[in-house]
């Protein structure tokens, strides 16, 4: 276990930025999200959820997958270029990792998406412990534990140090070489922080939110249920939910014409728009409820389903916060154990 005193992070970020990329909580234009470091960056690890999850570092919203240029009477195409420069991420906390998680199980599983996999094997996440929980949290339901991030390196602020632990040979070696700005450190006073936090987890709203009934087994139970026809209505379908979600990883493959180019680029979709998944022969959901019911089944039953129980919900509760219409997972869940799912 080692230390760092909170006014000496600038070094730190200093000092990992000259080997690699650094990627942390930059406060911009009101609103704290994951950012490139740079000396003039206003670091914000206050905040305890950026607006967007950290997702972007390893899937980012939008990517290049390669270029079709004409050259002569011949195509050449020149594939997107893989990461293969290390870098780190600084601040997630324990619900937007075990998200990594979720998108590994997507992304890493046959076929491997091979931009997502470089990524995933030069990034290094540092993530810290939350110090106080809010009320739309409800990551102890899926198992996180909000006091110990299961990450490269977990860290605690607590009073005016930075405590850091390496949990992996990838957070050993970051470690080792930030070295120099790092003191050996008591585990004591993490151990307390770790049981103040455990109490406030006890005391939030949410955090006992049951799911029973809900797993891969309910698919149809649960599908035929008549409690998504009214739980749909308030939807806007603005796809909000999607986009602020660490484990959402839908995507469209899109062409853009640029004179003698054409590049070939991937961008974050949603399940939620009435185009998504658009075929030849229309839309396999073809109403708001039916994409409603997709985006909620697939986080609650069909991912488990094919995941050894794991749900894709980490109950970060950025859709609680975000949502317009005041609707979410929270609610979906609650609407079923209120109103039952087989009348
Ligand atoms: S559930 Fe809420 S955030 Fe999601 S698409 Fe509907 S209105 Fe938007
Ligand atoms: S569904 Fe909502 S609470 Fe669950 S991980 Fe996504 S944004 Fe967070």
């Amino acid at each position: 276990m080692f230390k760092i005193a909170k006014e000496n992070l600038s070094a730190l970020f200093q000092l990992i930025a000259e080997k690699q990329e650094l990627y942390l909580p930059v406060k911009a234009a009101g609103q704290t999200n994951f950012a490139a470091w740079d000396k003039d960056a206003q670091v914000d690890l206050d905040t305890l959820k950026t607006v967007k999850s950290a997702k972007d570092a390893f899937f980012p919203q939008s990517e290049n997958l390669y270029n079709v240029t004409k050259k002569e009477k011949k195509m050449h195409i020149e594939p997107g270029a893989l990461k293969e420069q290390d870098f780190v991420v600084f601040g997630m906390r324990a619900c937007d990792v075990k998200g990594v998680e979720v998108l590994d199980r997507v992304f890493l599983a046959d076929p491997i998406d091979s931009f997502y996999a470089a990524r995933r094997e030069h990034g290094t996440i540092v993530a810290m412990a939350c110090h106080e929980p809010e009320e739309t949290c409800f990551c102890k339901v899926f198992g996180i534990d909000a006091a110990q991030p299961a990450s490269d390196v977990a860290a605690w602020m607590i009073g005016e140090d930075l405590y850091w632990k390496a949990l992996t040979e990838k957070g050993e070696a970051l470690t080792e070489a930030v070295k120099e700005l790092l003191t050996d450190a008591d585990e004591a006073p993490v151990e307390e922080e770790k049981e103040a936090v455990h109490a406030i987890v006890e005391k939030l709203p949410y955090m006992n939110l049951s799911l029973e009934g809900w797993n891969g087994d309910a698919l149809k139970e649960k599908f035929d249920s008549p409690v998504w026809e009214e739980l749909y209505k308030p939807c806007l379908a603005c796809g909000t939910c999607t986009f602020v979600c660490p484990t959402c990883q839908c995507y469209d493959i899109k062409d853009y014409t640029a004179g003698e180019s054409v590049f070939r680029y991937r961008c974050w979709d949603s399940c939620m728009y009435s185009d998504f998944t658009m075929m030849a022969h229309g839309n396999n959901r073809n109403s708001q409820m039916q994409r409603f019911r997709q985006r909620f089944m697939h986080k609650l039953v069909y991912y488990p389903a094919n995941n050894d129980g794991m749900y894709s919900c980490v109950g970060c509760g950025r859709c609680v916060e975000k949502c317009p219409s005041a609707l979410n997972i929270v609610k979906v869940v609650k609407a079923f154990q209120d109103q039952g799912g087989e009348k």
